[in-house]
């Protein structure tokens, strides 16, 4: 097992001396902003980890709460607001943002965020950085998932990677930068022919699906890296019985909270796999701490005020 938990917790030690060498310097601490707009559960528990993890590494955080009903107007004029604040380092908007903001209104919110504070990474400007290879801020999961194999010394020189997902928060940024990493890059997405055949070559796996236990042991090479990026709940007990078995470990925590948490990667994947991440525990981890590390760059790139 990759272990994310421990590698976000390297990465965070890291940032630790960097947070107090920008505050001796200028006199407060890195700022990030977050923009949560209405009341989905999942977001909220998402924003309540990252304020979490934000303050832990000295970070301040600030959470702006909108309601579900805010017009577009109302939250473009939130991001405005921040990128015309000189002590606000970081914007993250949560997504997804309300059905009633649509497509179109979400395009707008994430263009409008100055790109110099877009710590997610999905400003277009810092998406063409990243294609040309030089993005100061990369979008966090990808980045996370490269800082991981990086640290378990997975090389990724000459490997054929398989990315399944097509996201622009995922798929897409995790298949460039395996890309510039000099792997072979192959994406696929929901209309790939033969999807199981295409992933079945790669050395490197990576399932950005959405989908729980999509990925089964006939997707993957004996010995292969596989990368799991899926954070699915599943509220049936059938299915996770499905997943699991019956008498798994994991089964007892279903049963005591009704849920459980799972990935894209069919858990007997284990069996078959040369390393793969857990979920939870893997991705996830890192994709907080790729967060925080972007707040710190962007903080020590921006002019002291
Ligand atoms: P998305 O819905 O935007 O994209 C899913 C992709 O999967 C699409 O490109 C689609 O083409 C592909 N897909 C769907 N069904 C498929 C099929 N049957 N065969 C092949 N491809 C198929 O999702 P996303 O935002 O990229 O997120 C993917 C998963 O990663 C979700 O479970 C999400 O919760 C999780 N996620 C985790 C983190 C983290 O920190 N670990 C961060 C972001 C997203």
């Amino acid at each position: 097992m990759l272990d994310g938990t421990r590698v976000a917790g390297a990465i965070r030690a890291e940032l630790a001396p960097r947070v107090t060498e920008f505050l001796a310097a200028r006199g407060r601490r890195p700022a990030l902003h977050i923009v949560l707009v209405g009341d989905d559960p999942a977001s909220q528990i998402y924003v309540r980890n990252k304020e979490r993890a934000g303050t832990d590494a000295g970070l301040l955080v600030t959470v702006h709460r909108l309601p579900a009903s805010a017009p577009l107007e109302d939250v473009l004029a939130t991001v405005r607001r921040l990128n015309a604040d000189s002590a606000c380092d970081g914007i993250l908007v949560q997504a997804p943002l309300p059905k009633t903001i649509g497509k179109q209104g979400t395009e707008q919110v994430f263009d409008a965020i100055d790109p110099a504070k877009d710590v997610d990474g999905f400003h277009p400007h810092n998406v063409g950085l990243l294609v040309q290879g030089r993005a100061a801020l990369k979008p966090c999961t990808p980045s996370g998932v490269i800082e991981l194999l990086d640290r378990e010394g997975q090389s990724l020189a000459g490997k054929y990677a398989v990315v399944i997902g097509r996201s622009e928060i995922v798929g897409k940024p995790m298949a460039l930068l395996l890309l510039q990493r000099d792997a072979t890059v192959t994406i696929c997405h929901s209309k790939t022919p033969d999807l199981e055949a295409t992933c079945a070559r790669a050395d490197i796996l990576v399932a950005a699906i959405g989908r729980p236990g999509f990925v089964t042991p006939a997707f993957v090479k004996p010995g292969a890296v596989v990368i799991d990026v899926g954070i699915n709940r599943v509220d049936s007990r059938d299915q996770a019985v499905a997943l699991f078995g019956a008498n798994h470990p994991r089964l007892v925590g279903f049963d005591t909270r009704g849920s459980m948490v799972v990935g894209d990667v069919h858990p007997a994947v284990v069996d078959v796999a040369g390393a793969m991440t857990p979920v939870p525990g893997g991705v996830g981890p890192l994709t907080i701490a790729m967060l925080l590390k972007n707040t710190l760059v962007a903080a020590e790139g921006r002019p002291r005020t």
